[in-house]
């Protein structure tokens, strides 16, 4: 096709291309959720309704788009990490980040229903996405241990909060003084003796967050299969398929990474 005088204005767009070896990390974040929580009225402080569209949408990245090999999500929030070696979109960083947004937030309000009921989608939510570039397998590990630190230290101050709040009677301005410069030991130590809630005891979903890896599973099915002499005839065949499967468990320290050899690369 010929060119038109327009064409020119392409050389305006800036290569972001994503240095080649560095793994590919798109963070996503819900767009003002402590309002969204509170207008949809999210069970405090963990809604599982939430947590669970959270990582249906999050299944559905790493289902549509190519080379994801770890994702890991918590409250409002997930990360994607694709592999070293991946060339989808020629690595470039605004493709890869705008795809994952996109889907991401397309399968959250497609999937509303499936976890929300008859209870409406007041407004279409938003997410913002980043891109970070990690070289190592010690950075890509320190970074999702970050993550689930962090998931970890809000957790356990809501946890606290909430509970002196629903059971303490507590308001929620009482509850934040409370809190104030507590370290853990002296939250699990409100919660243990105050209310005979021991922490490690909580749901393992809200204390470790949603990690979603690709697993190999044998699947049986049976097919009608056609024989020489034309007579048709059930067969049972297996096959291996890789599918997303969720975890939700350490991934700081090593055991979770001897166990699943292949996520990381050399
Ligand atoms: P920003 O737009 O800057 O991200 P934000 O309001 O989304 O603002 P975050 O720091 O991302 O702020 O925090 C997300 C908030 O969403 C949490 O503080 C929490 O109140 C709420 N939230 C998210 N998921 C859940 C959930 N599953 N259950 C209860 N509350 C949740
Ligand atoms: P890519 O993922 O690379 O963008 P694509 O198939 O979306 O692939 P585009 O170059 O974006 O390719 O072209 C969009 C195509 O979608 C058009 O070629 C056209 O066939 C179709 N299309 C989009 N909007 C309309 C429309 N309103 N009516 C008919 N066809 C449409
Ligand atoms: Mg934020
Ligand atoms: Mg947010
Ligand atoms: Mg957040
Ligand atoms: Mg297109």
């Amino acid at each position: 096709m010929a060119k038109s005088k327009f064409e020119y204005v392409r050389n305006f767009e800036t290569d972001d291309t994503c240095l080649r070896n560095c793994y590919i990390v798109v963070r996503l974040d819900g767009r003002n959720f402590h309002k969204f929580a509170e207008q949809h009225k999210f069970s405090k402080p963990n809604d599982n309704r939430a947590l669970g569209l959270m990582t249906r949408s999050a299944r559905s990245v790493m289902e549509e788009l190519e080379d994801i090999v770890i994702a890991y999500g918590q409250s409002d929030e997930f990360s994607f990490v694709f592999k070293r070696t991946s060339t989808w979109f020629k690595r470039r960083a605004s493709k890869l980040m705008t795809h994952v947004a996109s889907q991401f937030s397309s399968s959250f309000v497609f999937y509303w229903k499936e976890f929300f009921g008859e209870q409406p989608l007041l407004y279409p939510p938003g997410f913002d996405g980043r891109v970070v570039l990690y070289p190592s397998n010690r950075n890509l590990r320190d970074y999702l241990s970050w993550r689930q630190a962090d998931c970890h230290i809000n957790n356990l101050y809501n946890t606290v909060f909430w509970t002196l709040v629903q059971k303490g009677g507590l308001t929620t301005v009482q509850a934040e003084d409370r809190l104030k410069g507590t370290l853990a030991a002296g939250k699990n130590e409100i919660l243990f003796s105050e209310f005979d809630i021991n922490y490690n005891n909580e749901p393992v979903l809200h204390r470790k967050g949603t990690t979603l890896i690709w697993e190999k599973r044998e699947e049986t099915v049976t097919k009608s299969m056609k024989l020489p002499n034309e007579e048709e005839k059930d067969v049972a065949v297996t096959r291996r398929r890789k599918t997303v499967e969720a975890h939700h468990c350490d991934i700081i320290g090593d055991q979770f990474w001897e166990k699943h050899p292949d996520i990381l690369e050399d």
